[in-house]
């Protein structure tokens, strides 16, 4: 008779650490987070942090998930406009046999690595830039991924008609997200009056970079209602600037996207290290862009909170770590849905021991990650830097 798997149990994190230095209790019951603060039911798994870090799942407001095992080239120059950057990629992938390679490989592989990224660095939610390709549903890809979302790539490659289209065709109550402003010179700075004239302005839309937003177009984003999405390090790879987000920070008008490798510096918590160390937002705000604000601005009412009621989209950190300093070497456990799907073997067998688990290794740390998605990454013809999988460990980095 075959043996059945073991069932998911209902389970309670307890001495769990808030980001505000509480202590707290989390009830995990299916995929929803069913109690806080509240004693265990008689059955649960108790599974004792000791004061160990719990926060929401991280929100990655901004990536092309089919882009990020293509390595980042080096033009070695400095923009003005993304459009300029956009012709030398196009170029470089007509030039480089080793970039043409990459690009060639099957999408869906692409995009596995992409959501590996995401998930090695505790994102549960992603808003992919790009269609939402059947496989991002796909009960094995690592992350969530937004699913209700109108998007336009940009003024100068969409042209006027078809971005006005694409806000037109968009629900009101789903995000439109769009790439503006990317840039430094006048085209750049125009952007945003002409999204504005065409009637794209409105409090579902979210402008991709701003960097060329000066302090009347963000007071003018605000009281649209709209929103910004920050990506600092592609903005400095490629301008040497970024937007100036401080003010709409406040106003809770940001999220934080890493962009794909092709522009941006890897994962999204390489992308909140740089937000801190450029100093201008707190530690408390930098903690709100990927988690409530990135939620919102998304339209995902149900996460990016830890309340009663919301999806157990779950991130774990070591006792005193900093989310503006962790790496996810960090990363102790990720639940999506209720279900661990990466992390550290203490934490993920007792709350998942339906799941089989393959041993990997992240960046020379041991962890373990769901063996569905761990198949995948062996048998794809890319791969994520920094992953050792038992049977690719001569070849991993
Ligand atoms: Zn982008």
């Amino acid at each position: 008779m075959k043996k059945l798997p073991p069932a998911r149990p209902n389970f309670t994190l307890i001495n769990a650490q808030l980001s505000d230095g509480g202590f707290t209790s989390i009830r995990i019951a299916g995929p929803r987070i069913d109690a806080l603060g509240a004693d265990p039911h008689r059955g649960d798994v108790i599974v004792d942090l000791q004061g160990d870090r719990v926060l929401p799942g991280l929100i990655n407001a901004h990536d092309h998930l089919q882009l990020n095992s293509l390595s980042r080239p080096d033009f070695d120059k400095s923009y003005c406009h993304a459009r300029e950057w956009i012709s030398d990629v196009d170029a470089y992938r007509r030039s480089d046999p080793e970039f043409k390679a990459g690009v060639a490989v099957a999408r869906d592989e692409r995009l596995l690595i992409g959501g590996v990224k995401n998930l090695l660095s505790g994102v549960t939610t992603v808003a992919h830039h790009d269609p939402f390709y059947p496989f991002l549903s796909n009960a094995c890809f690592p992350t969530s991924v937004v699913h209700d979302y109108g998007w336009a790539h940009s003024l100068y490659v969409d042209g006027e008609q078809e971005v006005g289209r694409s806000y037109r065709a968009t629900p009101s109550d789903w995000p439109w997200i769009i790439h503006a402003a990317e840039g430094l010179d006048e085209e750049a700075g125009q952007e945003f009056e002409r999204l504005d004239a065409l009637g794209c302005l409105g409090s579902n839309t979210l402008l991709v970079h701003g960097i060329a937003l000066d302090h009347a177009q963000r007071v003018r984003l605000d009281l649209a209602a709209a929103g910004l999405i920050w990506c600092p390090s592609s903005n400095l790879h490629l301008f040497g600037r970024t937007a100036d987000v401080a003010q709409l920070v406040g106003l809770g008008r940001v999220a934080l996207g890493t962009d794909s490798r092709l522009s941006g510096a890897g994962d999204l918590l390489d992308e909140l290290r740089l937000a801190n160390e450029l100093g201008v937002i707190d530690e408390f705000s930098l903690e709100s862009l990927v988690t409530t604000d990135g939620a919102r601005l998304l339209r995902l009412y149900d996460r990016g909170t830890l309340r009663v009621g919301a999806r157990a989209d779950i991130l774990l950190l070591p006792a005193r770590t900093r989310l503006a300093e962790a790496r996810r070497t960090d990363v102790r456990l990720v639940l999506i849905d209720g279900i661990a799907r990466y992390g550290d073997r203490d934490y993920a067998l007792p709350v998942a021991p339906d799941v089989q688990w393959t041993d990997i290794r992240v960046d020379g740390k041991a962890k373990i990650l769901d063996s569905r998605i761990a198949d995948l990454v062996a048998h794809a013809r890319t791969r994520e830097i920094g992953l050792e999988l038992p049977h690719l460990t001569g070849r991993a980095a």
